[in-house]
């Protein structure tokens, strides 16, 4: 079971277990382990809402991103409270301090992505919620404005067209138990963003696909670059992150959960630098820190 925990990203909401939940703290005691940690948070309030004439990326935290793209506001997978693992970084906002969200994005149904408190509080802000047609099912359940989209679909928000991505994240069907559903492919995606100032790839979580080798050269990835088995692994990561040589890599998924034998979560940014090409391109964000879009110039 310890196995089993160690391979996956988090733990989907029907199994409100976690690797937390194994008892084998004598052994934590002794030897725990170096994790790299997120820099310190610079928190953000209302004004980071405003209409601009620019696109501003920010790290949540987790997997989480909020980007404001000329006075499009948007969440990716924010989680901003309730998680049920231990948490070192501050968030970068509250629930009650985000003013309005023209939309919150959600990648997959596991709980560091769709975090039910998170957007159940946020529902008094958020126009629309969009993701896959089983995570709208989720949603709709728990009486959010939500729209399923299928792989492959685009949708508008303000000024920004985005297309649903595919991945390969069904982990669940290789644990039988975990589970009583059968999961699909198409359950969980990316997000392809295109904005005003450049394209914005969030891969969301996922093995290494064929299909992710021939994209679009993207303006920056939301990248996570942990070692997992159901993640892109790190060989898989940093192939990916050689790809596209010149996008802006914005690192996520590292350094916020306490969990130093967690391989999802405990990624460190100084491992990429030798194995990727043009390294000046890694920007490790503190959470809330403000990143601008630009466009990649072309060859
Ligand atoms: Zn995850």
């Amino acid at each position: 079971m310890v196995i089993i925990l160690y391979i996956i990203c988090a733990i989907p909401l029907n199994a409100q277990i976690t690797a937390d939940s194994i008892p084998n703290k004598e052994s934590a005691k002794k030897d725990k382990k170096y994790q790299a940690k997120a820099p310190q948070t610079k928190p953000f309030g209302s004004a980071a809402f405003e209409k601009s004439d620019k696109t501003i990326l920010r790290w949540l935290g987790m997997g989480g991103f909020f980007i404001n793209s000329r006075g499009t506001t948007m969440m990716i997978d924010p989680l901003l409270k309730g998680f049920d693992m231990p948490v070192m970084i501050e968030y970068p906002i509250t629930t009650e301090d985000v003013p309005s969200l023209d939309a919150v994005l959600v990648t997959h149904a596991d709980n560091d992505h769709y975090s039910v408190p998170t957007t159940k509080d946020l529902s008094g802000v958020t126009k629309a919620y969009h993701s896959t047609i089983y995570v709208d099912s989720l949603m709709i359940n728990n009486g959010l404005p939500s729209h399923g989209h299928n792989i492959g679909d685009s949708f508008k928000v303000g000024t920004t067209t985005i297309k649903m991505i595919p991945v390969d994240h069904a982990w669940q069907n290789a644990y039988p138990g975990t589970s009583d559903r059968q999961f699909k492919d198409e359950d969980s995606c990316g997000f392809w963003i295109e904005t005003p100032d450049g394209t914005i790839w969030a891969t969301g979580d996922s093995r290494l696909m064929p299909e992710h080798l021939e994209m679009p050269t993207p303006d920056a990835i939301l990248f996570d670059f942990s070692d997992s088995e159901w993640h892109f692994t790190f060989e898989g990561a940093v192939k990916l992150a050689n790809t596209y040589p010149n996008t802006i890599l914005l690192l996520n998924h590292w350094g916020s959960v306490d969990a130093p034998d967690f391989p999802p979560f405990n990624a460190d940014p100084k491992m990429l630098y030798e194995v990727v090409d043009n390294p000046e391109r890694i920007i490790v964000l503190a959470p809330g820190e403000p990143f601008k879009l630009k466009r990649l110039k072309k060859p």
